[in-house]
């Protein structure tokens, strides 16, 4: 039922305006507001809070729909939903979720997080913004947060509603950084937005921001968790973030499919159907079987993620290492069988090429994920990988 209700509300108001906003970078601001009233914007936060309370198999379904259609606009719904609002329903406490969760699940409010910087981006832990506790219990924070995802509403400069923010308020003993958890809200004094980032290849239906922290003074109430607890939240956000990035990839992978395999049969040169040909053939052939593949890894992990602890890495980064590069090349390949007709923005598939890219970089770079990987298995040393 949840997918056919993504599925109609896709084809009757995400498809005719994709290429508009891709075209205009522009995010459909509005639009992204009526996905609250299906139920979509709080999917995972407890019914309480007026979320919808689903797990992390419908939050797979929902990217996969979005992004078989408009990546960007899907970009920025998991901004909200996955990094801002799941982030918050699994952190926060009990006064911040009453206080702050039903406006993110209606779409009155855009939520955004900001982990990374213009210096500090695979190497999250070295960030330099920084918060610093006053006398009165409030906290000063210090920093700029780049890329983050609807850290602009809009093209005036409106910040989102609300930022979880990650900053670093010390050291640990072992002399690791101290990272804790801030709710930044609009209107806050100090918090702005340094600029909208522009010109991107891809997702270019979501906005990306530049944050400005500058002598932001936030209070005691806006911490998340106990101090130094950053870790922990990372932890568990970060494994349904590459998760639903690599659901993005699934739906980008399907769509590719599907319009090659089409066009494959109208398409007709030299008096045969072009699927007819070998060569065209191996595009198809080998483009099912990867995302079929790519299908059971993503449904497989989502099977196994429980929202509320951390502990799947492994798979987490392995989906989205796999799934990123083989939508890149299923996008390619869909060009390819195409055309010249693939090349220009009407056919879609060069649109999807363009916003696949970012998968192989935005939350975890391929390398980080290989990185990720190979040190998870190193504690399976001498043991069997199932
Ligand atoms: C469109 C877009 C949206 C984004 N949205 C958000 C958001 O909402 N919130 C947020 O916090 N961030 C966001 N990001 C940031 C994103 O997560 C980072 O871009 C990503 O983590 C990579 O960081 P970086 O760009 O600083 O690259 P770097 O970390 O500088 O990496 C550069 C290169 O060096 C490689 N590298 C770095 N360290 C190692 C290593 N140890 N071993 C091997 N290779 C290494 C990388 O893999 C990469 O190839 C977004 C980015 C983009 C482009």
């Amino acid at each position: 039922m949840l997918r056919e209700m993504v599925r109609q509300f896709v084809s009757e108001k995400i498809e005719p305006q994709a290429l508009e906003y891709d075209r205009e970078e522009k995010f459909n601001v509005e639009l992204f507001r009526e996905l609250g009233e299906l139920g979509l914007l709080g999917l995972t936060a407890s019914t309480e809070y007026g979320g919808s309370g689903l797990d992390a198999i419908s939050a797979v379904l929902v990217h996969e729909e979005l992004s078989s259609s408009d990546p960007g606009f899907c970009l920025a719904y998991l901004a909200h939903s996955m990094l801002f609002v799941n982030n918050l329903s699994v952190n926060g406490s009990e006064e911040q979720k009453a206080r702050l969760l039903e406006d993110f699940c209606t779409g009155k409010k855009i939520g955004c997080m900001a982990m990374s910087e213009p210096d500090y981006g695979t190497d999250a832990l070295g960030m330099k913004t920084t918060a610093v506790k006053l006398d009165d219990g409030s906290w000063k924070i210090d920093g700029r947060k780049m890329w983050i995802t609807n850290g602009t509403i809009d093209d005036s400069g409106t910040p989102a509603d609300c930022v979880l923010v990650y900053a670093r308020t010390g050291e640990k003993e072992n002399g690791k950084p101290e990272i804790s958890t801030f709710l930044v809200e609009r209107g806050m004094p100090g918090f702005s937005v340094g600029q909208k980032i522009t010109d991107k290849t891809g997702v270019r239906a979501s906005n990306t921001a530049e944050l400005v922290f500058d002598d932001c003074v936030v209070p005691a109430s806006a911490l998340i968790g106990d101090v130094g607890e950053s870790t922990i939240h990372m932890m568990r956000n970060l494994e349904i973030e590459r998760l639903t990035l690599a659901a993005m990839s699934l739906g980008i992978a399907r769509r590719c499919l599907n319009e090659m395999n089409r066009y494959a049969t109208e398409r007709v040169a030299f008096g045969n159907k072009i699927r007819d040909f070998g060569q065209i053939q191996r595009y198809i052939g080998e483009s099912y079987a990867e995302y079929m593949a790519m299908k059971s890894y993503v449904y497989m992990t989502a099977q196994k993620m429980s929202l509320n602890q951390s502990g799947h890495r492994l798979d987490s980064d392995g989906v989205k290492l796999f799934c990123s590069t083989a939508a890149k090349n299923i996008a390619d390949s869909a060009i390819q069988v195409m055309g010249g007709y693939g090349y220009v923005g009407e056919y879609v598939v060069e649109r999807l090429w363009r916003d696949s890219k970012l998968l192989e970089i935005g939350g975890g770079t391929l390398e980080s994920h290989q990185k990720n990987i190979t040190n998870d298995l190193s504690r399976k040393f001498g043991s069997m990988i199932e």
